[in-house]
């Protein structure tokens, strides 16, 4: 029995864990859960799955739960207390799906205390990867990754990487993918968030709108794999059933199928080696449109080129990246700004902000801050 944390559990990667996992009663037990604030969603899921501990953000949202959960419930609050049950002794599995940098914290944490860590919060990676990565090499932790192209390449990589040439991360191109840029401009955040193939987090739809989505998943394909920038290439894939890609020097490219849903990552990530059920429909390829693959268009999608600059740079640039993104995407979702707005406020921060070497988290949080406050700042000047 593995007894599982899942930060985030009320999100879209919260739930369809939680669906799996339900799936097999036998094989996991939901040992504690995480939301924001939002108390009454995680009332039926502490009546459902009766974990140890359940975390909110602040106190008055714990204070409500705490008052209509069985007493075998204990609720918390604060960033300690996701740190605690990410680390906790009793916990073996983590599923870092909190959304933003917000989830960094208790990643590092699960990773400091050598628990397998499932990663959603690709944020963790680009905020702090070097030293995320090292924790994980010397505590013994495993991370096991949760977004669909990076599971796609970890399953093709379990027979080894000897021969790698490059990885092609599949990109389903977003909502926008038929409009121009000109209609861009008046782009709303309904517009944003109406993903065609995948349902998911308003941050994370808005970021596969600008294709941001794929710049961070290029930086985080470098971190998990170890690839230089030049090995990572985007291909658009609009119907999201092929994964990603890996090519080797004898030619031979493999690459993983399957519907987009995100319980089949979600349950490999609970069952590697082995496999276990998702829910996940069997593919049928013959009742699928055709398959197709067309080259990006970087004038388009200005993230994508941003994120790979940023990669390029290395240090703090990924950080101060994924910061400005945050707040740009935040703006956006308040229509403080405009959708096109969210590149030009990324570039004139990674402009601002120096690079420098993090070496610590402290000095991760540190330009975390700094970038979210110039950001902010970009976004004042385009109201
Ligand atoms: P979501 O918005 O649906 O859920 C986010 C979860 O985090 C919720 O439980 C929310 O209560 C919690 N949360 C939000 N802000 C918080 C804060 N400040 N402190 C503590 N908890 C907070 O997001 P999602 O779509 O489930 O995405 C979660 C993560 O998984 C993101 O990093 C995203 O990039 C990644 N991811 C998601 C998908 C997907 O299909 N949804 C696919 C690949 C990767
Ligand atoms: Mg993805």
């Amino acid at each position: 029995m593995k007894n599982i944390t899942i930060l985030g559990a009320t999100g879209s990667i919260g739930l369809n864990t939680l669906d799996v996992v339900s799936r097999h009663p036998d094989q996991f037990s939901v040992f504690a859960v995480s939301a924001n604030s939002d108390w009454k969603s995680l009332i039926q899921i502490c009546k459902d799955y009766q974990p140890s501990f359940a975390v909110l953000s602040d106190e008055a949202s714990a204070e409500k739960l705490r008052a209509v959960v069985s007493p075998g419930v204990q609720v918390l609050c604060g960033e300690d207390s996701l740190d605690e049950i990410a680390a906790h002794p009793n916990t073996d599995f983590v599923m870092a799906a909190i959304v933003g940098g917000a989830g960094m914290s208790s990643t590092f944490s699960a990773a400091k205390a050598g628990k397998r860590i499932m990663l959603a919060n690709k944020e963790s990676l680009i905020l702090g990867g070097n030293l995320l990565m090292g924790l994980v090499k010397n505590s013994g932790a495993e991370i096991i990754p949760v977004d669909s192209e990076h599971s796609a390449i970890f399953q093709c990589l379990k027979g080894g990487s000897d021969g790698l040439s490059k990885i092609q991360l599949t990109a389903s191109g977003g909502p926008f993918l038929k409009t121009s840029f000109e209609n861009l401009k008046s782009a709303t955040p309904e517009q944003a968030c109406n993903h065609p193939n995948w349902k998911m987090g308003k941050k994370i739809s808005v970021d596969s709108a600008t294709m941001m989505n794929k710049g961070l998943e290029i930086i985080e394909a470098s971190f998990l794999f170890g690839l230089s920038a030049s090995q990572i290439e985007v291909v658009i894939h609009p119907q999201s059933i092929v994964h990603s890609f890996v090519y080797f020097d004898d030619g031979s490219v493999l690459s993983q199928l399957g519907l987009p849903d995100m319980r089949s990552a979600i349950a490999y990530a609970l069952s590697h080696p082995g496999r276990i059920k998702s829910g996940v429909k069997a593919l049928d390829l013959t009742q699928q449109e055709s398959l197709e693959f067309h080259q990006p268009d970087l004038k388009k999608y200005k993230c994508l080129e941003l994120a790979y600059l940023a990669l390029e740079q290395g240090k703090s640039a990924p950080g101060t990246l994924n910061a400005a993104n945050e707040v740009a995407v935040n703006a956006f979702l308040k229509n403080k700004i405009g959708f096109l707005n969210i590149p030009e406020i990324v570039e004139k921060t990674l402009q601002e902000v120096s690079c420098q070497n993090l070496d610590t988290l402290e000095s991760v949080v540190e330009n975390d801050q700094l970038s979210r406050k110039i950001a902010q700042s970009f976004v004042k000047s385009s109201d």
